[in-house]
């Protein structure tokens, strides 16, 4: 029997933690009555920077229900730092801990087979998504896709799968080791290598607000996933550069060539657009070797991922500390 610790981030989910606490509750009651989990197992709401009613929410259910535990977090720092904030508290009082977003869009029985698999060995078990019913046309096409390309860049990620996942003790202490400052828990995790394996999610809609994940936090984890992950990027500026230079090439046989047989077009449109060109790419991949600069300089300053205000938990998870 394991001691297990649900991890969940919550910004700004005033709307659905009630709910939320409790279906988890009844699922970590259910599965201690299998003897499949310890007693002591516990939920664990980060609330990351809420500007809501969020962490008060958090606070009474930390007192009414003895499942429940809080951490607040001094300022919002997105979905992956608090998930990562979580993580790295619960391995110091669990055997093992599963993420799930507090909107429980993620199958919450999946979570008794990612214990099944945790005892057959596994010490990491991915939640993946088989149907995405609950998901737009629109954001379910853009994250395969993204999925498509991260893989083919050469970053080893889960396909279809978010950061709905079981981690032992042995694997959060492994991810302990990484000093990420740019986070992509899905790129990294995959990366570490323990036994692994991945169980269907089946997603449901929002029990209730709307998505925390505005279109700008979503670009940044995309554009994280790829630039942490691959420097693909900057070696395809050499070879467009390679490209423009036998394009250069086959323009100075031509002029040459034009100017042999003395016959050569006034060519201000073409020179024009060539130009223009010219500029983007160069433009475009002085952007692209900046994006990478810029990585260098945040994991340089070794800024903490998190500040940790406060933390509730029960007295029992405080001396297994
Ligand atoms: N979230 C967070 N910090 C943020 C944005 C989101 O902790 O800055 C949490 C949010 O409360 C939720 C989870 O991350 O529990 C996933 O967000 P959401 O469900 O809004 O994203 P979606 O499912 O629409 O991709
Ligand atoms: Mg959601």
């Amino acid at each position: 029997m394991i001691k297990l610790a649900i991890v969940s981030p919550c910004y700004n989910e005033e709307l659905v933690l009630e709910d939320s606490a409790k279906r988890l509750s009844d699922f970590l009651q259910s599965l201690i009555s299998k003897g499949k989990i310890t007693p002591d197992s516990f939920i664990l709401y980060v609330n990351d920077g809420s500007k809501d009613a969020t962490w008060s929410i958090i606070s009474r259910l930390h007192k009414e229900n003895r499942f429940v535990c809080g951490m607040n977090l001094a300022h919002n720092v997105g979905h992956q730092n608090a998930i990562m904030a979580g993580m790295m508290t619960v391995r110091h009082h669990a055997d093992a801990c599963v993420t799930i977003d507090a909107d429980l869009q993620d199958d919450v029985n999946a979570i008794e087979q990612m214990v099944d698999r945790h005892t057959e060995g596994c010490d990491i078990v991915y939640g993946v998504k088989v149907s995405r019913e609950a998901d737009s046309w629109m954001k379910k096409t853009t994250a395969q896709w993204y999925y498509k390309i991260l893989d083919k860049l050469g970053a080893k990620t889960i396909y279809n799968h978010a950061d709905f996942r079981f981690m032992s003790r042995r694997a959060l202490n492994a991810l302990a080791e990484y000093p990420e400052r740019n986070l992509y828990l899905r790129g990294i995790i995959p990366m570490m290598g323990f036994e692994s394996t991945t169980v269907d999610d089946v997603l449901s809609p929002r029990m209730a607000g709307e998505s925390k994940y505005t279109l700008r936090k979503m670009l940044r984890l995309a554009g994280d996933g790829i630039t942490s992950f691959s420097t693909r990027l900057i070696e395809l500026i050499i070879y467009t550069g390679l490209f423009m230079l036998i394009i250069a090439f086959c323009m100075f046989l031509y002029v040459i060539g034009s100017l042999v047989i003395n016959h050569y077009t006034a060519g201000w449109a073409s020179l024009m657009m060539s130009l223009w060109f010219i500029g983007a790419v160069i433009t475009l991949s002085i952007g692209i070797v900046g994006i990478y600069i810029g990585k260098i300089y945040t994991e340089a300053k070794h800024r903490p991922l998190y500040i940790i205000e406060s933390t509730l938990m029960h007295a029992d998870d405080e001396t297994n500390k």
